[in-house]
C-alpha cells in the first residue's frame, strides 16, 4: 500500500520549531517509502484564524525544502485541503454516528455547563459532559432541531470498558472509557472540531500514518472509537515526544515569571540583592519567548542548518554522523530512530550547527547571505564586500552578527588607549606611539594600495625601527580599527578602508596619545 502522511499545521501565524520538525518527519517517511506528504489547513478554529497565516505555512515549508505533492496551493485528488471549505464534508458522516447511536444532539445552554463545569471544579474533579441530552426522545430532538435551537454534536463514548490503540511509538495505549469526555464533534457554528475533522480527513484523504505530537496522545483513544463507529480502518499513529527547553517560564495570564526558590522556599537571590528567575524544563513554545522558525532565519540562521539540527532533536540515524542534507535525509530516515524521551532543544548547539553550515558555504554563496547583513552598516560602493567576506565567513555563526563585526569600518569607535597596552606582543604606550609615529610616513608612501603591497612594505620597514612586528602591527590595528578584535588583521584592515580613511583614522589615533 502506498504511504500517504500529512502535515496538518493550524494557522497561527508562525511556524513552531516543534511544528516544522513534524512536519519533517512527515515529509521524510514518504519521501524514504516513495509515497506522498499531503498538506492539510487545519482552520475550524474561526477564532484563532491569523490573516495571512496559511503564506507562513507555504513560504515556511518552501524555505525547508519539504515540497508536498497534494495541498491546497497544488491540488490533488482529495481536496479541498483546507477544512474551513470542506464544511459540508463532516455532517453527514456526525448524522451517521447519530443514526448508529455512537454521537447525540446536545441542546444544553453554555450557562448550564458553566454551572457543571463550576460545580465540578469545586469538588476538584475533572469536568465531563453528564451525557444530559444523550437521554432526549427522537421526537424532543426534533422538535429543538425544528425550533431552531442551537445545538452541537457530541461523540457518545461508551460508560464502560476500554478504548486503545497502538502506537509506533508508545505500544499499546489504553484507558478506561470511563474516564473520557463526550467531546464535541459538530461546534454550534456547524464547522467539526479538530477532534472529528481529523479522523473524518484522515481517513477521506487515504492517510496511512499520522505523526503527530504527543498532545494527541491522550485523545486518540476516542479517535479510535470513531474509526471503529463508522467501519473504517485507523491509520498507523505515530505520536512524537516534545521538543523541550530549559529556559524561564512565565505564567501566560498575568506574565509573571517563575521565580526561583531554595530548599525552604525562599527567593534565591542574585550579587545584587535581586530575585532570580527560576529555569525549568518545559515545551518549546513561541509564547514563552522560544524562537519560531522565522525567528530563526530573520536572526541569520540557514535553513539547511535549522533543518539538519531539527530532524536529530528527537531521531537518531544512530552513528556519529551528524550532517545530513535533506536529500540524503530523504534516503535514511525511518520509524525505528524516532526518540521514545523528549529531546531538549539547545541555541548553543542550534548556533553551532549553523557556524558549521555557514562555514562550508562556497564564497558565493556566503556573500550572497552576508551582503543584506553587510548592507546595514557598510556602502558596497566603498567597501570590498567580497573581500570582507573572505575573512568574515569562518568567524560567522549568525549572520545577524556582521553589522555589529563590521561597524568599526563605517565609523571609528571610541576606544581607550588602554588597548595599546598588550604583553604578549610587547606594547606599551610608548612603544604604540613610536611605531605609529615610524609607520605614518611608510603608509603614506604606499602608491598601490593592495594589501600584499602594504604586507611587504610595513614588514620591511620594521626591523629598521628596531622593533618586534608585534610592536608595530598591535597598534596599528588598534589605531585604524579601535578594537582588539577583528576580521582579519592590520593589513586586511588598512585594505578595507582604503589609503585615505587609513591615514586619517591613523592622524586621529596619534593625536590622542
Ligand atoms: N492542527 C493540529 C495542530 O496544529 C494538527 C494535529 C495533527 O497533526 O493531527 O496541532
Amino acid at each position: 500500500m502506498e504511504v500517504r502522511t500529512r502535515f496538518a499545521p493550524s494557522p497561527t501565524g508562525y511556524m513552531h520549531l516543534g511544528n516544522l520538525r513534524t512536519a519533517l518527519y512527515t515529509y521524510l517517511y514518504a519521501r524514504r517509502t516513495g509515497g506522498k506528504f499531503i498538506l492539510r489547513i487545519e482552520d475550524t478554529d474561526q477564532k484563532r484564524e491569523v490573516k495571512d497565516a496559511v503564506d507562513v505555512i507555504y513560504n515556511s515549508l518552501k524555505i525547508a525544502g519539504l515540497n508536498h505533492d497534494e495541498g491546497p496551493d497544488v491540488g490533488g485528488p482529495c481536496g479541498p485541503y483546507v477544512q474551513s471549505e470542506r464544511k459540508d464534508t463532516y455532517m453527514p458522516y456526525a448524522k451517521q454516528l447519530v443514526e448508529s447511536g455512537h454521537a447525540y444532539y446536545c441542546f444544553c445552554t453554555k450557562e448550564r455547563l458553566e454551572e457543571a463545569r463550576a460545580e465540578a471544579e469545586a469538588k476538584g474533579e475533572t469536568f465531563k459532559y453528564d451525557k444530559h441530552c444523550l437521554h432526549l426522545s427522537r421526537e424532543e430532538v426534533q422538535a429543538k432541531l425544528d425550533a431552531g435551537e442551537p445545538y452541537v454534536i457530541r461523540q457518545n463514548i461508551p460508560t464502560e470498558g476500554k478504548a486503545g490503540f497502538d502506537d509506533v511509538i508508545y505500544g499499546h495505549v489504553e484507558v478506561d472509557c470511563d474516564t473520557l469526555d463526550d467531546n464535541v464533534l459538530i461546534k454550534a457554528d456547524g464547522l467539526p472540531t479538530y477532534n472529528f475533522a481529523n479522523v473524518i480527513d484522515d481517513h477521506l484523504m487515504g492517510i496511512t500514518h499520522v505523526m503527530r505530537g504527543n498532545e494527541y496522545l491522550s485523545s486518540a483513544p476516542k479517535y479510535n472509537l470513531l474509526y471503529e463507529a463508522l467501519g473504517w480502518t485507523p491509520p498507523t499513529y505515530v505520536h512524537l515526544t516534545p521538543v523541550m527547553v530549559e529556559g524561564t517560564s512565565k505564567n501566560k495570564k498575568t506574565g509573571e515569571y517563575l521565580m526561583a526558590t531554595d530548599e525552604d522556599g525562599n527567593p534565591v537571590l542574585d550579587e545584587n540583592g535581586n530575585p532570580v528567575k527560576a529555569i525549568v524544563k518545559r515545551k518549546m513554545s513561541k509564547s514563552q519567548g522560544d524562537p519560531s522558525f522565522e525567528d530563526l532565519l530573520s536572526e541569520g540562521y540557514l535553513s539547511e542548518a535549522i533543518v539538519n539540527y531539527l530532524v536529530l532533536l528527537g531521531w537518531s540515524p544512530r552513528g556519529e554522523r551528524e550532517f545530513y542534507t535533506l536529500k540524503e535525509l530523504e534516503e535514511v530516515f525511518d520509524l525505528e530512530g524516532l526518540s521514545k524521551s523528549p529531546s531538549f532543544f539547545s541555541s548553543e548547539k542550534m548556533r553551532w550547527f549553523n557556524a558549521e553550515y555557514i562555514r562550508k558555504l562556497t564564497p558565493e554563496a556566503y556573500l550572497g547571505h552576508a551582503t543584506p547583513w553587510l548592507e546595514k552598516v557598510l556602502d558596497p560602493a566603498k567597501f570590498d564586500f567580497r573581500r570582507l567576506g573572505e575573512l568574515l565567513q569562518n568567524r560567522t555563526e549568525v549572520f545577524s552578527q556582521l553589522p555589529d563585526m563590521v561597524r568599526f569600518l563605517a565609523e571609528m569607535p571610541e576606544f581607550s588607549n588602554d588597548l595599546y597596552i598588550n604583553k604578549k606582543q610587547k606594547s606599551t604606550l610608548e612603544s604604540a606611539k613610536t611605531a605609529l609615529t615610524a609607520l605614518r610616513p611608510v603608509l603614506e608612501g604606499i602608491s598601490d594600495w593592495t594589501e600584499a603591497n602594504l604586507h611587504d612594505t610595513v614588514m620591511a620597514a620594521i626591523p629598521g625601527l628596531g622593533m618586534k612586528n608585534g610592536q608595530v602591527l598591535w597598534p596599528m590595528r588598534i589605531a585604524i580599527s579601535g578594537q582588539m578584535s577583528t576580521p582579519g588583521g592590520a593589513f586586511e584592515i588598512a585594505y578595507l578602508l582604503g589609503k585615505d580613511e587609513t591615514l586619517r583614522r591613523l592622524d586621529a589615533s596619534l593625536a590622542r596619545l
